[in-house]
């Protein structure tokens, strides 16, 4: 029987594993963590479900997600981020007709900021283009404060800074219609589902990684396997740290695209309260802060879960700066900007969760990006097998749907079907 061995039990290795063994493959699944779902990660700690890493289905309808949400009876729920109130800092609701005109203007300069970059003939950030844009109009005090709140907001989607997210790929994903929805009871809900009956491994390592024309042979920190292929998952982050060797190397190409595409960080904060103090008609909430880097958007669980938990979304270099303070320093940041927004009596939080995902060294970061001077193909280079030893999928190998949980997904089930064709019997 052909033996497969498939690095990480994320989704993309799951999705792998699962459709190998319902093609008669034997698969033994690698992985590092005492969990499985690496990305994908329900914190049930406290007494109520909350997700540390993937929260949403990005766009339902024809989603794989949605149809495995639904094999495996897990509720979703919608999130409205179209209705979203923004505090300023004074505590003031600003008033929607103002929020209305300023996000005319900021998808107006974003329009514009694309059509540049088709008339350049070098690539810069989409910050620089924006900035460029800037120059030609003027805008009210509020007006600015609500635009710089809205590329926040876009910046912590995107987990990057816009002056580091290339112009020419900006956009450039495919995204699926129907709107965003939770998984209340937590997104692993969707990675034991698939993980039932598939053969993991926890706790080891892969450090080494020989192949020649015939076999793979895995070294972890504990013991060596032995396989006809390997299915590699790791984040691309794991990859550009160099932590994995290979022997012989990598292709030149694939080495060079790792160097160019690069990591996103997306970081959230989670706080339990004892009583709920801020909107029940709302799903996010938002706060138009004055000063560069700041907390700017808040999901409220309580709508999703009943229990009252709010959770802080930070995204880029303002995410990574807030992996070097302690937990205790993080709250006490999120909780002056909510004092800010409902006054000084809201109680303290009983509970501090905060994420570090760029120093997490099983994920280095959160998710892809594409900094000036990558290219949609790096992504291709990245997917290409070597030798039809190595095959490779994840997030960052995926063409058309990156940095998601349904682009993973679909990336294992692309390596599944590439493997059955090229070893089938
Ligand atoms: C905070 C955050 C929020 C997000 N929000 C969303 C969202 O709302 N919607 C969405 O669609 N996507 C979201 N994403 C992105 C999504 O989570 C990922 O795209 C997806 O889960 C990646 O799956 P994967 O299988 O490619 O990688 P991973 O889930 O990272 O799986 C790789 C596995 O490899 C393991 N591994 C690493 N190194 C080694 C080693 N040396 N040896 C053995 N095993 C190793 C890891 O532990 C991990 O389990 C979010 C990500 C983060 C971090």
């Amino acid at each position: 029987m052909t033996n497969i061995l498939i690095i990480g039990a994320g989704i993309a290795g799951l999705a792998v594993a699962r459709e190998l063994q319902s093609h008669g493959f034997s698969v033994t699944v690698l992985e590092a963590k005492n969990r499985i779902g690496g990305r994908i990660y329900t914190n049930k700690n406290f007494g109520f479900p909350v997700d540390l890493g993937a929260s949403w289905i990005h766009g339902i309808n024809q989603n794989p997600i949605t149809q495995l949400a639904q094999d495996f009876k897990v509720r979703i729920q919608y999130t409205d981020f179209e209705n979203i109130p923004f505090y300023s800092s004074n505590g003031e609701l600003i008033e929607v007709k103002e929020l209305e005109n300023a996000r005319l203007l900021y998808k107006q300069i974003l329009r514009q900021a694309k059509a540049l970059g088709k008339n350049l003939k070098q690539d810069v950030s989409v910050g620089e283009a924006i900035q460029r844009i800037l120059l030609e109009k003027e805008f009210s005090p509020l007006q600015k404060t609500l635009m710089k709140c809205f590329f926040t907001g876009r910046e912590v989607q995107e987990g990057t800074d816009l002056d580091s997210y290339s112009l020419w790929e900006w956009d450039e994903y495919e995204i699926f219609a129907g709107g965003n929805y939770l998984i209340p009871n937590g997104y692993e809900e969707i990675i034991q589902g698939l993980a039932k009956g598939v053969d993991i491994c926890l706790q080891q390592k892969v450090i080494e990684i020989k192949y020649d024309d015939k076999s793979v042979s895995v070294k972890t920190d504990s013991e060596i396997f032995a396989g006809n292929a390997v299915v590699i998952t790791l984040p691309l982050g794991v990859l550009k740290s160099a932590s994995v060797t290979f022997s012989p190397p990598l292709p030149e190409s694939k080495l060079k695209a790792i160097n160019r595409l690069d990591m996103g960080v997306l970081n959230k904060v989670v706080l339990k309260f004892p009583k709920v103090f801020w909107s029940q008609n709302h799903d996010v909430i938002s706060y138009a802060s004055q000063v560069e880097n700041d907390f700017s958007d808040f999901l409220n669980l309580k709508r999703y879960i009943e229990v009252p938990v709010l959770v802080a979304l930070t995204g880029g270099r303002f995410a990574r700066s807030l992996e070097i303070l302690s937990e205790e320093e993080v709250g006490e940041r999120v909780i002056k900007v909510l004092r800010r927004m409902y006054g000084n009596t809201i109680p303290d939080p009983e509970v501090v969760i905060r994420t570090k995902w760029a120093a997490d060294p099983f994920a280095c970061g959160s998710y892809l990006t594409m900094p000036v001077g990558a290219k949609a193909s790096d992504r291709t280079t990245l997917a290409a097998p070597v030798e039809n030893r190595l095959f490779f999928a994840g997030e960052a190998t995926s063409q058309q749907y990156p940095s998601t949980v349904h682009g993973a997904y679909l990336s294992g089930l692309r390596e599944a079907k590439r493997i059955i064709e090229e070893f089938a019997v």
